[in-house]
C-alpha cells in the first residue's frame, strides 16, 4: 500500500468552499493509487470562531490562570471540530472517512502540556482503517499521554508535525502539507509582493528557514521528516501549482540549477517582538561573562543572538521576558541597556558558506536604507541582523533584492 500523508491547514478547512478543495485534493492522491491518511489543523485563523486563539480566549476569558491541562483539551476542540467537518465533507461525496482524534490515532506524548513531544505512535488503528478503505482523518497538534489519556497539544505549527510524525510512522511515500501560498517562498509574501515560490529546497535550509521565523511550515516536522528521509511538499490547497519539494538531495536537475543559478541564498525570514539588552562586562575579570549567563540560565531565561566580547555581551530575548530578565540583571551588579521593539531579519543559504562579500553584502544592503543594525549573529548557513521593529520592512524588502531573489 503506498500512502500519502496529506496535512491542511487552518484556511484550507475554514469554509465549505474550501473543504470541497480538500476533497478534490483527497480524491486525486486515491486516482492516483495512493491511500492517504489526512490531518487537519482548526478552522480559521485568529479572530475566526473556531480558531485556536478563539478557543484560548474564551477560557482565559473565564480565568486567567487556567490549568494548563483544561487549556490544552479546550485547544484540541478546534482539532476535533475540523476533522470532524471534514469527514462529514468527504461522507457526503461518498467517500467512507472516518474522523479520529489524535490518541485515536495513537499519537502519545508526554505529558508536557502546550508543548509536549510525540513519544510514539500506535500504528495500528490507521493501519486498520487503511486495509478497510476508510480515510483517517486525523487531529492534527494533539496527542495524548500513555497512562491516562489526557488530552496534550504539540505547540504552535504542531499540525505539520502530527503530519511528518505519522508519515515517518506509516513508512509514507511523501508527506503534503497543504496550505494558503502555493510553496515556500523567497520571503513571506505579505511582506514582499515579489516573492518567488522555491521549486525544491534542502530539509537543513527549510529548517533554518523556519527557525528563524518562516512559519509556512514547522521546524520539527522538518527535523521528523529528514530523520526517516520522507519527501515534504509544500503546497497550495487552491491551485494545482506544484509546490516545493523538501528532500536531502539539493543537488537540483540541471534544468532548476539554471534557473537558480548562483543563488546564494534561499530567502529572507524575520521574527517580531524581541528586545536587545547590552551588558557591560569587566575586561579585568574573564569570569563575568560566564557569571552572567549562569544568573539568567538559573533563571530559566532562553536568550539568543548571544555575542561575547572581553568587555561586552549582547543577547536577546522575546518582548514576553523583558521584564523577568530585567528583575534577573537589576539583582546583580551588572550595568545594562535595554532596546525594545527590536526584529531580527535573516538571510538564509548554505550556498553562502565561504563565500567572500556576503556580508559586505547584507551590511550594505541595510545601511543603504539608512537602516542601523544592533547586531549581528551568523552561523554559516544564515546571517542576521537585530534591528528596530520600525525598520522590517525595508529591511526585508532591501535584503530580498541585494540577495536577488
Ligand atoms: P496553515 O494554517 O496552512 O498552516 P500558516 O499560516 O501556518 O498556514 O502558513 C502559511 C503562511 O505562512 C502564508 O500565508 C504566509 O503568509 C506565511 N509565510 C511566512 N513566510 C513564508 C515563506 N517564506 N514562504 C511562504 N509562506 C510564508
Ligand atoms: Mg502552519
Amino acid at each position: 500500500m503506498k500512502i500519502l500523508v496529506q496535512k491542511f491547514g487552518g484556511t484550507s478547512v475554514a469554509s465549505q468552499e474550501a473543504r470541497i478543495a480538500v476533497k478534490d485534493k483527497v480524491q486525486k492522491a486515491v486516482r492516483s493509487g495512493f491511500a492517504p491518511v489526512v490531518v487537519v489543523s482548526a478552522m480559521g485563523r485568529k479572530g475566526e470562531p473556531y480558531a485556536t486563539d478563539t478557543l484560548i480566549k474564551v477560557l482565559k476569558e473565564t480565568n486567567l490562570s487556567v490549568n494548563v491541562r483544561e487549556l490544552d483539551m479546550m485547544m484540541c476542540c478546534g482539532e476535533i471540530m475540523a476533522a470532524c467537518v471534514m469527514a462529514a465533507t468527504l461522507q457526503k461525496f461518498g467517500i467512507n472517512a472516518m474522523a479520529l482524534t489524535g490518541g485515536q490515532a495513537g499519537i502519545i506524548t508526554d505529558s508536557q502540556f502546550g508543548a509536549a513531544r510525540i513519544k510514539n505512535i500506535n500504528v495500528s488503528n490507521l493501519h486498520h482503517l487503511l486495509e478497510s478503505g476508510v480515510i483517517p482523518i486525523v487531529c492534527g497538534f494533539q496527542g495524548m499521554t500513555e497512562n491516562n489519556g489526557k488530552f496534550t497539544t504539540l505547540g504552535r505549527g504542531g499540525s505539520d508535525t502530527t503530519a511528518a510524525a505519522i508519515g515517518a510512522a506509516l513508512h509514507a511515500e511523501c508527506v503534503e502539507i497543504y496550505t494558503d501560498v502555493e510553496g515556500i517562498m523567497t520571503a513571506d509574501p505579505r511582506l514582499v509582493k515579489e516573492a518567488s515560490i522555491l521549486k525544491q529546497i534542502s530539509y537543513g535550509e527549510v529548517c533554518q528557514m523556519a527557525h528563524q521565523g518562516a512559519k509556512v511550515i514547522h521546524p520539527r516536522a522538518v527535523e521528523i521528516a529528514m530523520k526517516k528521509n520522507i519527501p515534504l511538499i509544500v503546497k497550495s490547497t487552491f491551485s494545482d501549482a506544484p509546490g516545493t519539494l523538501i528532500t536531502n538531495d539539493c543537488a537540483e536537475t540541471e534544468e532548476d540549477t539554471s534557473i537558480n543559478e548562483r543563488r546564494l541564498a534561499s530567502g529572507v525570514t524575520h521574527l517580531t517582538d524581541l528586545a536587545q539588552f547590552r551588558v557591560a562586562l569587566n575586561p579585568e575579570d574573564i569570569a563575568s561573562g560566564r557569571k552572567l549567563f549562569e544568573d539568567l540560565a538559573d533563571a530559566g531565561i532562553s536568550v539568543g543572538c548571544l555575542n561575547l566580547s572581553e568587555s561586552n555581551a549582547m543577547f536577546a530575548v522575546f518582548a514576553d521576558d523583558v521584564e523577568h530578565t530585567n528583575k534577573v540583571l537589576n539583582g546583580t551588579d551588572f550595568e545594562y541597556t535595554l532596546t525594545e521593539d527590536c526584529a531580527k531579519v535573516s538571510v538564509v543559504g548554505s550556498a553562502m558558506r565561504g563565500v567572500p562579500g556576503v556580508m559586505a553584502n547584507f551590511v550594505a544592503a541595510l545601511t543603504g536604507c539608512k537602516i542601523s543594525i544592533l547586531q549581528t549573529v551568523d552561523s554559516d548557513t544564515t546571517i542576521s541582523a537585530i534591528i528596530k521593529q520600525e525598520h522590517l520592512i525595508d529591511a526585508v524588502k532591501a535584503l530580498h533584492k541585494a540577495f536577488k531573489l
